[in-house]
């Protein structure tokens, strides 16, 4: 039988990539869909709430992905839970380090499947940097996180508001790799946000950690393509870069041949173990970092933002 799941939020990414990889993973059935906008139209019941969902179709949802903005995961885990149903937590996994580990606490109680999901880590340059830098002394370390918040996150406000993670949103993809790959935890040391004016969240953000020369930089004000990238240097003078989102990787700037990237059939597979298993995967180290972020950085006002105005 398969894990039949419903979709709830059906923004940007159910679309682009969850509803794909559902579909191709004979493991899982798309049974629901949630959209306050009306139904989607992808073939399967769709309903204005998750509420509405869990009561129109009682025993019929053994999984349920979670794909709205932040803000909202918390109350609709708790009711999936609550119903007995296995939860695919979207990146990030809450807006805050107590509400996910009440849902891990729910979750173990119940003996029920939470997965908080780091898409950026199923990248295949993640598992062979990890392998290279296991044991590793690490002598620098540099997150470079770079993109047109306009191109990338067009119109979606809710980046914006408290608990919509403003750059972190992006930049918590980074930390997400860096937190697999390093051999030592990541202690922030300081941080400086810069916050729009009228805006809640930070448009740019510079982390420095304890571990000399380890230090992220991210940027929502860059329109000259993207940069994402990760490089490391060790103790005993190996180089890696992990480049465009881990898509790439390279060893002294050698290309290193990787399969194609399939961040959310990877995700998929991943989940479908867990599910089997009855066991749950909930990593916070990324969500660690965001949060001590806000709680020790310093915030600059810088120029109020707009949707069509300048850089
Ligand atoms: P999006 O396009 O704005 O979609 C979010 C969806 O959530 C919207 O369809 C909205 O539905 C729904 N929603 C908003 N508030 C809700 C609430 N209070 N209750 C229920 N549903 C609500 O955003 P997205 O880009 O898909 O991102 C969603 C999450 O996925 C974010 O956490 C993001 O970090 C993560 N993510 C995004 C990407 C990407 O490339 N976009 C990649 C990886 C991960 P309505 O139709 O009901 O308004």
């Amino acid at each position: 039988m398969t894990i039949r799941t419903a979709i709830v939020g059906f923004g940007k990414i159910a679309r682009d990539s969850h509803v794909p990889a559902i579909a191709a993973n004979p493991a899982f059935s798309l049974a629901a869909v949630t959209s306050r906008r009306g139904d989607p139209g992808v073939g399967v019941p769709a309903f204005a709430d998750f509420r509405d969902l869990l009561q129109a179709m009682p025993g019929r949802i053994d999984a349920v992905a979670i794909c709205t903005p932040p803000d909202a995961r918390h109350g609709i885990a708790r009711q999936a839970l609550d119903a007995g149903i296995a939860v695919l937590l979207e990146k990030p996994p809450a807006t805050t380090l107590g509400e996910i580990q009440d849902l891990a606490r729910l979750a173990e109680s119940r003996g029920l499947t939470l997965h908080a999901s780091w898409h950026s880590r199923h990248a295949p340059a993640v598992a062979p940097a990890a392998g290279l830098l296991q044991g590793a002394r690490i002598s620098r370390f540099r997150i470079d996180w770079c993109e047109d918040v306009r191109k990338w996150h067009p119109g979606q406000d809710w980046v914006w508001q408290a608990g919509g993670f403003g750059v972190f949103d992006t930049g918590i993809n980074a930390l997400s790799i860096a937190t697999a790959i390093l051999p030592d935890r990541l202690m922030l040391q300081s941080a400086r946000l810069q916050v729009p004016a009228d805006r809640q969240g930070p448009i740019a953000a510079d982390l420095r950690f304890t571990a000399a020369a380890h230090e992220a930089h991210f940027n929502w004000r860059h329109t000259d393509g993207e940069i994402w990238r990760i490089a490391v240097e060790t103790a005993d003078g190996r180089r890696l870069a992990l480049l465009d989102g881990g898509a790439r990787l390279t060893v002294e700037d050698v290309e290193q041949a990787l399969p194609p990237p399939r961040e959310y059939p990877s995700i998929y597979a991943h989940f479908a173990e867990l599910v089997a298993a009855g066991t749950c995967d909930v990593d916070i180290e990324p969500l660690r970092i965001v949060a001590d972020a806000f709680l020790l950085g310093r915030r600059s006002p810088v120029a109020p933002f707009a949707w069509n105005g300048p850089c």
